[in-house]
């Protein structure tokens, strides 16, 4: 009996030996498996340490990396951001400032933990820097670029594509026209009138004739009573490689009232193609023949900074003198101002028919 278990346990204890010098013989294979698998955990916690303490634009970089050439084509010049059941493209809210380069997005009713699963992904091309924060209003994304584009907001299946357009690739002829003076600049004053006021006025006129031209786009230095400094707007002209620029004004002589009236047009002297003059020459004919003004001739103007500046046809309009009085009272009225509106209009698609 005893002599039963003796040998019961040798077999037993064997078999224990033989298990332990095979998993010994494995060890070494297993330990080698299980440090991989340590140091994969690590590096991808590493990884995921590093991205949560990586900038917009660095995560942004990271993720460009990791796509494919299919999406690379697809996000060419292009950011994709996911959009929350129900969004459409035309409820993202969006604000251009064309003088810093500068594009804010807000993605309405968007969390920021959604980037957790789908983050933000696309070419870093254009973009110098990206800001995303979160607000009570939804998910905003700021872009500054690196040169004057213009953004296009699109939604396909699920995501918001904001592509970022050379605006000469979107449009057939870009006009820049620009409402002089402007915020702390009044321009000319005559009894309580400023210039800046009249400008506006007829830009803001302008703005419904050009609108329905649609081969045509227009920038606008401004279209409220701001400050806009001459070389941002000289700047804005030739970063669009603008195919026309034109700027309104209003004169004057002297501080009271007198009778000295009518309309002037400045041109660019040096331009060696002569459109400036062109495009000045159509301008005052077209203005002073429709509202009657007064005919006070072509102006060399290079003296002006944004005639001087200037890389394209320019010209600047002194519609009228706001010391004389009558004058005044005319530019003044919505009707004039309409009327001279509609003449600006038909004379930049003249500049253009005529190839200028
Ligand atoms: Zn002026």
């Amino acid at each position: 009996m005893e002599d039963r278990i003796m040998r019961k346990s040798m077999f037993y204890m064997l078999l224990a030996s033989i298990a332990i010098s095979c998993s010994l013989l494995y060890l070494p294979q297993f330990t080698v498996k299980a440090n991989a698998l340590i140091s994969q955990y690590k590096s991808m916690r590493e990884e995921a340490r590093k991205r949560e303490e990586m900038s917009a634009l660095d995560l942004l970089r990271y993720h460009e990396q990791k796509i494919n050439e299919e999406e690379k084509r697809s996000l060419k010049d292009a950011i994709r951001i996911y959009m929350v059941e129900g969004l459409k493209s035309e409820d993202v809210k969006m604000e251009v400032d064309y003088y810093k380069h500068t594009i804010k997005l807000l993605f309405p009713d968007t969390k920021e933990d959604i980037l957790d699963k789908y983050p933000i992904v696309g070419s870093t091309d254009h973009i110098d820097d990206m800001k995303v924060t979160a607000s009570g209003e939804g998910l905003h994304v700021e872009l500054k670029t690196d040169q004057l584009v213009e953004p296009v907001v699109e939604k396909q299946d699920h995501y918001c594509y904001v592509r970022l357009k050379d605006p000469h690739d979107l449009y057939d002829k870009i006009i820049v026209v620009d409402a002089g003076h402007g915020g702390k600049m009044p321009g000319t004053v005559s009894g309580g009138v400023t210039e800046k006021a009249i400008n506006l006025e007829i830009v803001r006129a302008l703005k419904p004739y050009m609108d329905a031209e649609k081969e045509v786009k227009v920038y606008y230095t401004r279209l409220s009573d701001k400050h806009v400094e001459l070389e941002d707007r000289a700047k804005l002209a030739n970063e669009l490689k603008a195919d026309l620029f034109m700027s309104i004004h209003q004169n004057a002589v002297g501080y009271k009232f007198n009778n000295v009236k009518g309309t002037q047009v400045l041109y660019s002297q040096s331009d060696k193609t002569k459109k400036s003059r062109t495009f000045a020459k159509i301008l005052l004919e077209n203005i002073t023949r429709e509202v009657k003004s007064e005919n006070k001739g072509l102006i060399p103007g290079d003296d002006i900074y944004i005639i001087r500046t200037a890389k394209m046809p320019v010209a600047l309009v002194e519609v009228g003198f706001v010391t004389n009085k009558e004058e005044q009272e005319k530019l003044l009225s919505a009707k004039y101002q309409d009327q001279v509106a509609k003449v600006l209009h038909d004379s930049i698609m003249q500049a253009l028919k005529e190839g200028l």
